[in-house]
C-alpha cells in the first residue's frame, strides 16, 4: 500500500493521540527499577519518521523517557559493525519463548542465551562492544552511534535510572555470573553489567527514537547507512524476538519488526516507508507498552504497511 499523504497521516496521528489519552486502562508501569516506578503512567507520545527527512508526531514527542530494551538493538548493530558474524558463536537467533530476563534456557543450553534481545543475550552483546576497551569508551561509542542516526547531539544517560537499576538488578546479576560461569562473557561480569545497565539508561524522545530508527528502515537520505544485508538480519531479528514472549502476537497484530522496552518505549520499521517510535510507561503481562502496542496496530491497520504486503 502507498504511503499516506504526509496530512492524511498528521490528522490521523492527532486522531490517534486523543483516542489513546482517553483510555481508561494503561497497564503498569516497570516497578523492579524504582525510578521507573515514579513515571506518571497516563503518557502518550507517537513519531514517524519519513523517507523525504520529514518527522510527524502527537502527543508527548518533545518528553524524554528511558528508553531501556531498545537499546539492544542499537548495540547490536554497533557489535554486528565491529566484529561481525563473530557474534553470532556466543548468542543465538531463535525467539526464546520466555519471558526477557528469564534465565531457566541458559542452563539447557549451556550459557549460549537464545537471542541478542533477552537479557541475557544482550549482556553478551554488550560484553562484545565492551571488548578490549574501557567502558566509558563503549557508552560514548553508543551514544556517539544513536546522535549521529538521529542526528541530534541532545542524547544522554539518565544516571539516576542506572544507579537505581543496579540497586535492584538482581536478576541481571545473576544472568550474567551465570554466563560467566560457561565462559560467555570476556569482562568482568560488574564492568558487563554496569555498562549494559547505562546503555538501557539513555533517554529519547520518540522524534529523536524515531529518527535514530531510520538506519534500520534503510532510507537513502539516512545519515547513516547499515548494509543491505545487515538491516534485514537486525529487522528479522526484531519481528522474531523484539517483543520476548509477546512477539508472535506482535508479528501478527502489526506484521512489522519492533524492538520494545520497559520504559514503554517501542521502535517499529516499515522497511523504505517509516521509521515509527511510540511511547507509553505502562506495560502488559509481557512487559511491553500497553498503549504502545495498542497504537502500533491502528497505525499498521491505517496505513497499511506490513512486511507481508504484497
Ligand atoms: N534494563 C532492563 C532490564 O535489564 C531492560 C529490560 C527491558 O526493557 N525489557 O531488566
Amino acid at each position: 500500500m502507498d504511503t499516506p499523504s504526509p496530512k492524511a497521516l498528521q490528522s490521523f496521528l492527532d486522531e490517534l493521540n486523543a483516542t489513546m489519552c482517553d483510555r481508561t486502562e494503561w497497564g503498569k508501569v516497570a516497578d523492579y527499577i524504582p525510578e521507573l516506578a515514579d513515571v506518571p503512567v497516563k503518557q502518550f507520545a507517537i513519531s514517524v519518521a519519513l523517507p523525504d527527512g520529514r518527522v510527524l508526531s502527537a502527543g508527548q514527542n518533545k518528553t524524554p523517557f528511558s528508553i531501556q530494551s531498545v537499546s539492544k538493538v542499537f548495540t547490536l548493530a554497533c557489535v554486528l559493525g565491529r566484529i561481525g558474524d563473530q557474534l553470532w558463536n556466543r548468542v543465538g537467533r531463535e525467539p526464546s519463548g520466555t519471558s526477557f530476563d528469564s534465565i531457566v534456557l541458559l542452563e539447557r543450553e549451556a550459557g549460549r542465551p537464545r537471542n541478542p534481545f533477552i537479557n541475557a543475550g544482550a549482556l553478551v552483546t554488550t560484553d562484545a562492544l565492551l571488548e578490549g576497551r574501557i567502558p566509558r569508551d563503549t557508552l560514548t561509542e553508543l551514544l556517539e552511534f544513536l546522535r549521529a542516526a538521529a542526528e541530534d547531539d541532545d542524547i544522554h544517560i539518565d544516571k539516576s535510572v542506572a544507579q537505581s537499576e543496579k540497586l535492584t538488578g538482581h536478576r541481571n546479576v545473576a544472568l550474567a555470573h551465570y554466563l560467566a560461569s560457561f565462559g560467555n562473557l570476556k569482562n568482568s561480569a560488574d564492568l558487563t553489567l554496569g555498562t549494559y545497565f547505562h546503555q538501557c539508561a539513555i533517554a529519547m524522545t520518540t522524534d529523536q527514537l524515531a529518527r535514530a530508527g531510520r538506519i534500520f528502515a534503510r532510507f537513502p537520505n539516512a545519515p547513516m547507512q547499515l548494509s543491505p544485508q545487515q538491516a534485514r538480519r537486525i529487522n528479522a531479528l526484531m519481528m522474531t524476538c523484539g517483543h520476548y514472549d509477546g512477539s508472535g502476537d506482535f508479528a501478527f497484530r502489526v506484521g512489522l519488526p519492533g524492538k520494545s522496552g520497559v520504559g514503554g518505549g517501542i521502535l517499529i520499521i516499515a522497511p523504505g516507508k517509516a521509521s515509527i517510535a511510540v511511547w507509553s510507561p505502562g506495560l502488559n503481562n509481557y512487559g511491553n507498552s500497553q498503549v504502545g502496542t495498542e497504537a502500533a496496530n491502528h497505525v499498521a491497520r491505517f496505513t497499511g504497511w506490513s512486511v507481508f504486503e504484497g
